[in-house]
Order: structure tokens, then sequence, then C-alpha cells
């Protein structure tokens, strides 16, 4: 939904790799590179910005009413 600010497993900030990640993965790039450019090293982080679905501006419309 939203990508984790943080990785689940050991906590290494993530949230503000994501939006570099996405545009430089549609542009073409090797995903594999880039979470080595971006040094993302451990294969929890890794699986947790490579496995991100990002759905919040689907579900975004099914806020909660007041
Ligand atoms: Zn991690």
């Amino acid at each position: 939904m939203i990508v984790p600010v943080r990785c689940y497993t050991c906590g290494k900030p993530l949230g503000h790799l994501w939006e570099p990640f996405k545009e430089r993965v549609a542009k073409g790039e090797d995903p594999d590179k880039v979470l080595d450019d971006l040094g993302v090293k451990r294969y929890c982080c890794r699986r947790t910005l490579i496995s991100h679905v990002e759905l919040i501006d689907q579900v975004i419309k099914f806020k909660p009413m007041r």
C-alpha cells in the first residue's frame, strides 16, 4: 500500500528510497543495479522495496466516512 518507512526486518530507513527506485526502474534500469546504487545491500531491505506494490492511489477513495 504505502512503502514502509523502515525495513520490517532490520529497521533501516527505506521510505526515502522508493521514489528514486521507482523512477529509475520505470526508465528501464535493472532493479538489481538500482538497489546496489542506492546502498540497499541486505536482502531483507531489498525485498521490502522490490516487492512493494503501490496501491495507495486506488485505496485512498475508500477512506472512512466521518
Ligand atoms: Zn533490512
